[in-house]
């Protein structure tokens, strides 16, 4: 039987790739996307070109009621639920000294409560179906730290946490739950930053260049197909960060 995936933020970027990635390996995708109407009809129907079919869902993953209206219609139309990618997210460039508490607020739900409540949604079915599979989409930032991006880092080490402690709790559930902490990404989340700043970043990776969203879903694709790797952070940077 045909594995079930949802897939958050799944519209554009790092989701895009992953959903478009398990799709074409007969993964039955539901993706899912807030702002982002046009970009998920349009995947939809590109993907029809090939003869895929996935399901696009809007909800705003910092809101359990429409986190759990997701995961509802997923159950109801398939059964199940095999693998969860928690891969919404927000970025947020700010000194320290200038974050306001909603800022603070708005970070930590849209990055981290999400996955708290996508994934709390989520366990129950894969709990009754003794099988799983998370991968929580992290940053290096949440490995090193980043500059101007204090609340955004803390929430990304903070899906670490979760991935570590919860990898303990769910292994004898025969639930795996990892991380992958991205590197520099050609993605709309630094569409801002200028071209000698990529070159700069070119320049500081050991594989001097950028990663792409497939780097991230090959990484993806790994991860499901495997069966002794849980609570761990892989990193994918071309050597950015290394620790
Ligand atoms: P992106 O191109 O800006 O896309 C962000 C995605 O998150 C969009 O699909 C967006 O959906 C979704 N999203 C944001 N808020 C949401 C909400 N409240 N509910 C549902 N979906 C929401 O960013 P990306 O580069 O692909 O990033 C994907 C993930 O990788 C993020 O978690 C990011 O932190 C992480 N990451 C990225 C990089 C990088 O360099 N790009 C590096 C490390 C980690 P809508 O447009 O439909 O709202």
């Amino acid at each position: 039987m045909e594995k079930i995936a949802i897939v958050t933020g799944g519209s554009r970027g790092i989701g895009k790739a992953i959903v478009e990635d398990l799709a074409r390996k007969n993964v039955k995708v539901i993706a899912n996307y807030n702002q982002s109407e046009e970009k998920a009809k349009k995947l939809k129907e590109e993907l029809e070109k090939e003869n895929i079919s996935i399901d696009i869902f809007k909800a705003d993953v910092s809101k359990r009621e429409e986190v759990k209206a997701m995961v509802d219609y997923t159950i109801k139309k398939y059964g199940k639920i095999d693998i969860l990618i928690n891969n919404a997210g927000i970025n947020q460039e700010k000194m320290f000294q200038d974050i306001t508490d909603e800022d603070w607020d708005n970070v930590i739900k849209v990055n981290l409560y999400s996955v708290f409540c996508t994934t709390q949604e989520v366990i129950k079915y894969m709990i009754s179906q003794k099988n799983g599979c998370i991968i929580n989409i992290s940053s290096i930032y949440g490995i090193n730290g980043g500059s101007c991006a204090v609340a955004y880092s803390a929430t990304k080490a903070g899906i670490d946490g979760i991935t570590k402690a919860l990898a303990k709790e769910l292994g004898p559930s025969n639930i795996r739950v990892n991380s992958i902490a991205p590197g520099c990404m050609n993605t709309d989340m630094n569409a801002y930053l200028t071209k000698e700043e990529w070159e700069e970043i070119k320049q500081e990776t050991p594989l001097e260049k950028i990663g792409e969203g497939i780097d991230i879903a090959k990484c993806v694709e790994w991860l499901i197909e495997d069966t002794f790797t849980t609570g761990q952070v892989i990193s994918i940077n071309g050597g950015l960060v290394i620790t």
